[in-house]
């Protein structure tokens, strides 16, 4: 038989990130002691009382049947109250929420709910690249927003083109930022609010990293609290990031009522549901959510700043993070990302992701992700310092 894989899975572009794992194993195979500064996956563990949670729940048998489409009722209100003890947004658990396994899930299902074939996504560049792909996998094309430095790092809405606005059906932003670590501001959101009401765009806002924050008089905003926000927007979260708990697979959809509808008839029709369990574990999460968290982001911090110092001392232009595991910087001597990315790796045994990982505007960054100990952070700065570039 012929097997064949459809148009959607060809047209797929090369995944970077399979090279450069299959040079790092090949490194791993020649004795190298490699550090890989590349993946953006919490090395702290989750918290106990939340794997206590999980434990106790798993026993009960109620949890071992088909979950509900939406989520557990318990776990949309734990989420509303989270919403509101947090943020100070008002949202119904019944009508605003729904349970996501991983807000990958969520993001990556949203253009299915929204995009008819032939409609336009905005999407930023440098970004999370599931917005372009499951944009492409729902029949609709991608219009990248430029994240320049000079904005900082967030999209210049007066840019976009007239005949795209009249094609585009949602934007998608995300802040705190990966790849970039960049906060929006309040002005911005308030003129992504005026604009979506104007041009009837869609706003999916992906707030993975609200929790992963340094300074407390620099605390992210979720999206919902801006005027106007529930009539125009939605907004994914996560737990992975704030507990670290990416294997867990658990995050929420909130915001307005009938886009979050939209996301659950796409769900409906697709997968049915996190384990019970794990979100009786992720109540747990949220209504202690303060318990451990500062301690973890310190954590965070510390090595940023390690890495962020350490790089600044060496010559390379970087850019201090507020938030989130990432440290984002300009590659030195105007090295393209693709060559600095193999630098490190052939010289140095240190894995960091190229900015053309993350679209065509990453070119002539780099992203370095802080999810290793100090120690190692030391020696990865050292490393770069030999390479005299
Ligand atoms: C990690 C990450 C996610 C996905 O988180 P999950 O809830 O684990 O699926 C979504 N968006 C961005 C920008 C991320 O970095």
């Amino acid at each position: 038989m012929n097997i064949s894989w459809a148009d959607r899975i060809n047209n797929l572009p090369p995944y970077l990130f399979a090279e450069i794992d299959a040079k790092k194993q090949a490194l791993i195979d020649k004795g190298v002691d490699v550090i890989d500064l590349g993946v953006g996956d919490p090395d702290i563990p989750t918290p106990e009382r939340i794997i206590k949670a999980l434990n106790l729940s798993a026993q009960n048998p109620s949890n071992h049947r088909y979950p509900s489409y939406a989520g557990m009722a318990s776990f949309r209100s734990e989420v509303a109250s989270w919403y509101k003890r947090r943020f100070d947004v008002t949202v119904d658990g019944d009508k605003n929420v729904i349970i996501l396994i991983g807000s990958k899930e969520g993001v990556a299902h949203a253009p299915l709910a929204f995009i008819n074939p032939g409609d336009i996504a905005l999407v930023p560049d440098p970004g999370y690249p599931v917005y372009n792909i499951a944009t492409e996998f729902a029949g609709g094309t991608p219009y990248l927003m430029p994240l320049l430095e000079e904005n900082g790092f967030m999209p210049d809405l007066n840019a976009i083109p007239n005949d795209i606005l009249k094609k585009s059906k949602i934007m998608f932003l995300n802040y705190p930022n990966n790849p970039t670590s960049a906060f929006a501001s309040d002005d911005f959101f308030n003129k992504a609010i005026e604009f979506a009401n104007k041009n009837n765009i869609l706003i999916c806002h992906d707030a993975a990293y609200t929790e992963v924050y340094f300074n407390e008089n620099n605390k992210p905003k979720s999206f919902l609290e801006y005027d106007g926000a529930l009539e125009v927007g939605l907004e994914f979260h996560s737990l992975s990031k704030t507990f670290s708990m990416t294997g867990w697979r658990l995050g929420h959809v909130v915001g307005n009522e009938k886009a979050v509808a939209g996301i659950g008839k796409v769900k409906t029709n697709i997968d049915s549901g996190a384990f019970q369990a794990v979100q009786e574990a992720g109540i747990e999460a949220l209504r202690n959510y303060e318990d451990g968290l500062q301690e973890r982001t310190e954590i965070y911090k510390k090595r940023s700043m390690l890495l962020s110092e350490g790089l600044k001392k060496i010559g390379i232009d970087v850019i201090t993070p507020e938030g989130t595991f990432y440290v984002w910087f300009k590659n030195p001597n105007g090295l393209k990302s693709s060559e600095f990315a193999n630098l490190l790796l052939e010289k140095s045994g240190i894995v960091m992701t190229p900015g053309t990982g993350f679209g065509i505007y990453g070119e002539g960054y780099t992203r370095a992700s802080v999810t290793l100990d100090d120690e190692q952070l030391i020696e990865a700065v050292s490393r770069i310092e030999k390479l005299a570039i």
